[in-house]
């Protein structure tokens, strides 16, 4: 995730993290060339299972052995909402579709822009999918195990209000 701009792309001098136009950015001390950092965008996906949110454990930091909804980046070219179904899939073996946006969020200082998704199962068998899961569950919303990031608490409390 982190990214390293040692040197820089058009002369190969050693770059610096100067402020540039408000915000501290790599910069050539050399050539002057500047990195503009780009957002990366996360997508995720609220889905009811059995009356619960399906949610899954995670196997790697952030987060490790906390729990979170399905999300993961999006893919350069992918439509969104593929790409929350797809995370979806991968993470817990359940096929699902995007119906709705729940919300986008993003904070001051931090390089992520979450989407999240209302969607709808429709298919598939919930199991733990890829080696970033060490498990999988449906919640009730009294019954949540500890999430992985503060940001989530909200979200989910704004989809079980939404379903009333
Ligand atoms: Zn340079």
């Amino acid at each position: 995730m982190k990214q390293e701009f040692n040197y820089c792309n058009c002369c190969g001098s050693p770059m610096e993290v100067r402020d540039v136009h408000g915000n501290p950015r790599p910069v050539c001390t050399s050539c002057g060339w500047v990195v503009y950092l780009d957002p990366k965008v996360v997508v995720g996906m609220l889905l009811d299972l059995n009356g619960g949110l399906v949610m899954v454990k995670r196997a790697t930091n952030p987060g490790k052995g906390l729990w979170s909804f399905p999300a993961g980046f999006v893919d350069r070219g992918e439509i969104a909402e593929d790409a929350a179904a797809r995370e979806t899939w991968e993470e817990t073996g359940l096929v699902s579709q995007a119906k709705s946006l729940a919300g986008v969020y993003s904070r001051t200082g931090d390089p992520l822009v979450l989407i999240v998704y209302d969607g709808e199962v429709t298919g598939g068998e919930m199991k733990v999918g890829g080696p970033e899961v060490e498990e999988v569950g449906s919640f009730p919303q009294h019954e949540l195990p500890p999430l992985a990031f503060d940001r989530d608490a909200p979200i989910i409390e704004a989809w079980f209000n939404r379903r009333g």
